[in-house]
């Protein structure tokens, strides 16, 4: 439940208030607002994804264009350092209690393992993970766990070689499957996976993809496809929506809602356990949870507690913002923490209040795409 400060609620809306040097710059929060990253709808954001580079080496479909995106020059990302000094304040400053490294991917990152060991070193209980497409993991997991990485992520979204190049424009499929285990072997578990389902592609897989993730151990977490690919193919009628997923997965098992509690999380977990084929009911006992992720047909934007920060330190309230503001130009010029905290907080202050991406069942007629792409924000 998202808790109520009782603070008077302006429209939402036109929230830029000014621009630095052509940069935008929030307007300035009531005076007054506690401490930490608090919107103006009463959301605490203690959830903090940070992307590490917009650069990726796959070209999934429903992220990145075929020919790639036009990479930010080094000079323009964060720095290690810099990176490291946003997360202490985020943790220190502004009650930050969880990170989530991103991308772009994560991996391409040359300094990656000095990144997680500086940030492990400030924050010796800081829950840390990463969201990888697992390409060059085999070789990178043991180094990332002994540097201080948490849990991972990986995404796959099909285990056959064709589906898998097809989605990903790249035959890394072996490359991946090897990552997983690695990071699984690494001691880097709970080994989490996120499938992205597109229609007529690997749909039909999606049992399979659960039979297989259920029999090693690991979790498995379907997004719903969300309109923040590069090519803006994106259509809320071709779509697979949770409901869909949910009756994909039901010819092979039976789903009952997870006990425990959601807690803020993103997906609805169900634990698992095979249909009888005669009966139809529920056999055995339970395999393990799946994930939904409905953020377009069952949104949760009013438990939200993410804060995000891009590649290039613009702090994004939403992964639906269309409107971002630049920390790292801020430190770059010499500001203090103290500094850096309030401008985090005026960015959140402003955070929108739902992102509207599931209007009409159809179009999503008042819904508008991001510029940036899901790779460039870092999902
Ligand atoms: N490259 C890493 C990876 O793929 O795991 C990290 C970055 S990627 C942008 C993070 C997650 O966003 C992945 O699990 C990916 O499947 C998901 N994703 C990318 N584009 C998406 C979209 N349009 N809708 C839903 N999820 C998307
Ligand atoms: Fe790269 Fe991840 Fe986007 Fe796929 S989803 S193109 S792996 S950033």
């Amino acid at each position: 439940m998202s808790v109520q400060l009782g603070m008077p609620v302006p429209p939402s809306g036109g929230a830029t208030g000014s621009t630095e040097s052509g940069v935008a710059v929030p307007p300035q929060r009531p005076t007054g607002t506690p401490a930490g990253l608090w919107d103006r709808y009463g959301r605490r954001a203690t959830d903090m994804r940070l992307s590490l580079t917009d650069k990726c080496n796959l070209r999934c479909t429903y992220c990145m264009p075929a020919e790639g995106l036009e990479w930010l020059s080094k000079q323009a990302v964060m720095s290690k350092d810099e990176i490291i000094r946003i997360v202490r304040i985020g943790v220190n400053a502004l009650g930050v209690r969880e990170l989530r490294l991103t991308g772009g991917e994560p991996l391409v990152r040359a300094d990656l393992v000095d990144i997680i060991a500086g940030i492990r070193n400030d924050h010796p209980d800081l829950p840390i993970s990463m969201t990888t497409n697992g390409v060059g993991l085999d070789k990178k997991a043991a180094a990332l766990k002994a540097a201080g990485l948490t849990r991972i992520n990986v995404s796959l979204d099909s285990l056959h070689e064709e589906t898998f190049a097809k989605l990903t424009r790249r035959p890394f499929l072996d490359r991946v499957l090897a990552g997983v285990d690695a990071a699984w072997a690494a001691g880097l578990g709970p080994v989490k996976l996120n499938a992205v389902l597109m229609r007529g592609i690997n749909d039909a897989e999606s049992p399979d993809l659960l039979a297989w993730a259920l029999g090693r151990g690991y979790e498995l977490r379907f997004i719903e496809q969300m309109p923040l690919d590069a090519d803006h193919g994106w259509t809320r009628r071709n779509m697979i929506t949770a409901a869909e997923i949910r009756d994909l997965l039901s010819r092979d098992f039976v789903l009952d809602k997870d006990p425990r509690e959601r807690d803020g999380a993103p997906a609805e977990r169900f634990e698992v356990r095979r249909r009888d084929t005669a009966t139809g009911a529920a056999t055995g006992p339970v395999l393990g949870t799946v994930g939904i992720i409905a953020s377009v047909t069952e949104p949760f934007c009013s438990d939200c507690r993410r804060t995000r920060i891009t590649a290039e330190g613009k702090i994004m309230s939403c992964l639906f913002s269309r409107e971002e503001f630049d920390l790292l130009g801020l430190l770059r010029g010499g500001a203090t923490d103290d500094q850096l905290a309030s401008r985090w907080q005026d960015a959140m202050w402003v955070k929108p209040k739902a992102h509207g991406m599931d209007h009409t069942g159809l179009g999503a007629a008042d819904f508008v795409q991001p510029d940036r792409s899901m790779s460039a924000i870092g999902g």
